[in-house]
């Protein structure tokens, strides 16, 4: 196996990710899918509502504007620092795991952390998985992998309990069904949960889903987690929840396997304070959240519960590749609090299915290609206002706006040569400069100009249908039939 240790990331030059995307949205059906939500009143009055009420709660977290500017340069400064010691605070991280009692484990690709896991299970003869909340688990779609095995993944965090009984995806990294309505709820629970009668009453939904849940805990050998922060310096996993579907998930059962993106790491415990502050409050504009989960090891001697066995797998899928470009690295600083969704003027009108990526919104935008390669989402990047509303909100301070022009102008290079994000000098190309060249020399000559755009006003019949990459994604230029100084002169 091509795990990636510590030395490939450091080793890595950008190369293409191994492995083939395993969601695929194609240009044609990401088109269908904008136009349809565009177009569904319903979708969007829901999810402006939605993403109003968290931006109102998180505005009323940081009632001081300084206290915000210092945490977040604080927040961007461990997280710059992290990623500055990535190897050798996942060799730490390894090394201080391993000492903690903790297997870890390295994978490359989405198939490769699929199998460490399904070897686990099977070792462990396990039927049944419950999982507390993952986007990683969701973005190398563990589930499937496991079903196909034959082996049940159950969610247990309430939103994405919804989606898996709907058959959907999450359309929120943090609130995976609020696309749903309580009568939509309604609706799937009287549907698919054996004996319940239809109420859209909102306690009861709840008590209906940790009725199933609570009895799930206890069956299932293996609990399946993320992971918000690791700590290299003492071999800690932090979980940040609500519910306390997590805490549930990381002791019930006898084996507890936690997954995440090597990104996640952390040099020092006083590292994750602010992190944990600006995270929670950001994302559900809360200053605390219910449960933090601090996990160091599987059950001790003298303990009365927690699991036998803990394994760590820690994923790449295309993330060294992204660490090896110095721009594209601030990608990795993320800490997925889905505040530039909530900001997000075309996440907000859209919702998150449309983008048919794991990742939604403006995170989604400059992950993904990472993930499944520019090819494959060369047209994610476009789907942006570039208003500057989710790099304003970023609590790390992540230029998003400045990283989708980049992934713009590469993508509408090149968007089909290359099978992953390359990202080095893509943008380039010897045609397109020497036709930039030529216009600057036409514009700067009144006389020529004159010429010029009477020509291409009588032949704009000529004009080709298909102008590079720029008809990718938008319609052919045409010169206007009438020059508008003669426009001007028609008027005086
Ligand atoms: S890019 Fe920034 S705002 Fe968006 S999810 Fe990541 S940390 Fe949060």
């Amino acid at each position: 196996m091509n795990a990636p240790t510590p030395h490939t990331v450091h080793a890595a030059q950008g190369k293409p990710a191994a492995g083939q995307p395993i969601a695929f949205v194609s240009a044609e059906a990401l088109r269908e899918r904008v136009h349809a939500a565009v177009n569904d009143d319903h979708l969007r009055s829901s999810f402006r509502g939605a993403m109003d009420f968290l931006m109102a709660k998180r505005a009323a977290q940081f009632p001081d504007e300084s206290e915000l500017v210092s945490l977040r340069s604080l927040s961007e400064a461990i997280r710059q620092y992290s990623l500055s010691k990535l190897p050798d605070l996942l060799e730490q991280l390894e090394a201080n795991l391993t000492r903690n009692g903790v297997h870890v484990h390295w994978a490359e690709t989405p198939d490769e952390a699929n199998a460490i896991m399904l070897d686990i299970a099977r070792r462990h003869q396990a039927k049944l998985i419950v999982k507390g909340k993952s986007m990683v688990s969701e973005e190398i779609e563990f589930n499937h992998a496991m079903e196909a095995a034959g082996i049940g993944a159950l969610e247990s965090d309430m939103g994405e309990y919804i989606v898996q009984l709907a058959g959907e995806k999450p359309s929120h990294i943090i609130m995976p069904a609020i696309h749903k309505t309580k009568e939509q709820i309604a609706t799937l629970f009287a549907e698919k949960v054996p004996g319940v009668d239809y109420t859209d009453n909102v306690d009861a939904l709840i008590q209906i889903g940790r009725q199933v849940l609570r009895e799930k805990f206890e069956q299932a050998e293996i609990g399946l987690s993320g992971v918000n922060f690791a700590v290299a310096e003492t071999g800690t996993l932090c979980l940040v929840e609500n519910e306390g579907n997590g805490r549930m998930c990381t002791t019930v059962p006898k084996v507890h396997i936690a997954i995440t993106g090597i990104e996640k790491v952390v040099e020092k415990l006083e590292h994750v304070a602010p992190l944990y502050s600006i995270l929670t409050r950001s994302a559900t504009g809360q200053a605390v959240s219910t449960y933090f989960n601090l996990i160091s090891g599987p059950r001790k001697a003298d303990e009365k519960d927690g699991p036998q066995e803990v394994h760590l797998v820690l994923l790449d899928n295309g993330r060294s590749q992204a660490y090896a470009d110095e721009q594209l690295r601030k990608t990795l600083q993320c800490i997925r609090c889905g505040a530039c969704m909530n900001h997000c003027p075309v996440y907000t009108r859209i919702g998150g299915h449309a983008y048919g990526t794991t990742y939604p919104g403006p995170i989604g935008k400059i992950v993904s290609p990472h993930m499944m390669g520019l090819e494959q989402t060369h047209l994610l990047p476009t789907l942006s206002t570039l208003c500057g509303a989710c790099g304003e909100v970023c609590p790390v301070k992540i230029p998003i706006p400045e990283l989708l022009v980049r992934l713009r102008g590469e993508a509408q290079s090149a968007p089909h040569a290359n099978p992953a994000m390359v990202g080095q000098g893509a943008g380039y190309k010897p045609l397109v400069s020497f036709a930039w060249r030529m216009w600057a020399r036409i514009y700067a000559q009144p006389g020529a100009y004159k010429a010029f755009s009477w020509l291409a006003s009588r032949f704009r019949v000529f004009s080709p249908s298909r102008q590079s990459g720029w008809t990718v994604a938008r319609t052919p230029l045409k010169p206007a039939p009438k020059r508008l100084r003669d426009m001007v002169r028609e008027r005086h």
